[in-house]
């Protein structure tokens, strides 16, 4: 049986180092046949991405801070004439300040919270909107973000990113109305705590992941490889039939009332 991905392309945003969860959805594709594209942000990232792309023999390696629309444009032009068409969108991006993720959400700033809304929820929308002519040229596609539990319960200091997560998963839906008659899907994964650069700013994040192994049914913490494989479920043709879905991605945490 030829691999389930074969053929495809794939741009993934959002690789820091080895521990980002893009980094894990990208293995999963890469090793289900897929020939990736990936960006990062400024150059002082740069060198980390080219090197964790070569190990899957990735072509291309592009410039994109999701805050510029400049760069999202000239992304996808050099995605378009390198791939001749795109397959396959992963969005792993987040940003709040710092000061936002301390103390109470009540002192979220105005500029704070446009900034968090920005760069983790309407990225998802411009990048959609710019990836789907190039999804057109495949006859469809698929798009995945990343999202988190915090969208719909109070996490401490979770804060403006749990609101920002909350218009991501809605952003979801309403992209895969609009997709859907492209033969486009739009799918969200709600993973569990993970160790990344991104978790580690938020304040308490080790205690969370001891909570979360201890009280989860699964009584361990989720595996970065689990979240890669249900992102190779959903982008690929075994998930042919969801769109507008968020799939939780750990070990069943979010099922608990106490
Ligand atoms: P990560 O490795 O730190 O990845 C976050 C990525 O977002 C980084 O590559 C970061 O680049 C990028 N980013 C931030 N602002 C950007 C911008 N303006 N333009 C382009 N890229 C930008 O952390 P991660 O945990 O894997 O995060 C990936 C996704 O998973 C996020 O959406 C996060 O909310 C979600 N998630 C994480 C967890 C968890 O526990 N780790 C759980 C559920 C969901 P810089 O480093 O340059 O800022």
């Amino acid at each position: 049986m030829a691999p389930l991905l074969e053929g495809k392309t794939a741009l993934i945003l959002g690789v820091a180092n080895k521990r980002s969860i893009a980094w894990s959805i990208a293995q999963s594709l890469a090793d289900a046949g897929a020939t990736l594209a990936f960006t990062y942000q400024g150059e002082r990232l740069e060198e980390n991405v080219r090197e964790l792309a070569g190990g899957v023999k990735s072509p291309l390696v592009i410039p994109c801070d999701v805050s510029k629309d400049e760069e999202i444009e000239r992304a996808f032009e050099t995605v378009g004439r390198e791939f001749g068409g795109l397959d396959i969108l992963v969005h792993c991006i987040a940003f709040a300040q710092r000061q936002d993720l301390e103390g109470e959400f009540l002192a979220t700033s105005r500029e704070g919270f446009r900034i968090a809304l920005d760069v983790s929820a309407y990225s998802l929308v411009t990048l959609a909107r710019a990836a789907a002519p190039l999804m057109d040229k495949r006859g469809g596609g698929s798009i995945l973000a990343l999202t988190y539990l915090g969208s719909e319960r109070v996490i401490p200091k979770y804060n403006v990113m749990g609101v920002a997560k909350a218009a991501l998963e809605s952003s979801i839906r309403y992209l895969a109305n609009d997709l859907g008659p492209r033969n486009i899907r739009v799918n969200g994964i709600s993973a569990g705590p993970i160790s990344t650069l991104a978790a580690r700013s938020i304040p308490g994040f080790l205690k969370m992941l001891e909570y979360v192994r201890d009280k989860a049914p699964l009584r361990r913490n989720t595996d970065p490889a689990e979240v890669g494989d249900a992102g190779l479920f959903l982008c690929s043709p075994l998930g042919r039939g969801i769109t507008g879905e968020v799939l939780f991605v750990d070990c069943g945490y979010h099922i608990l009332g106490m």
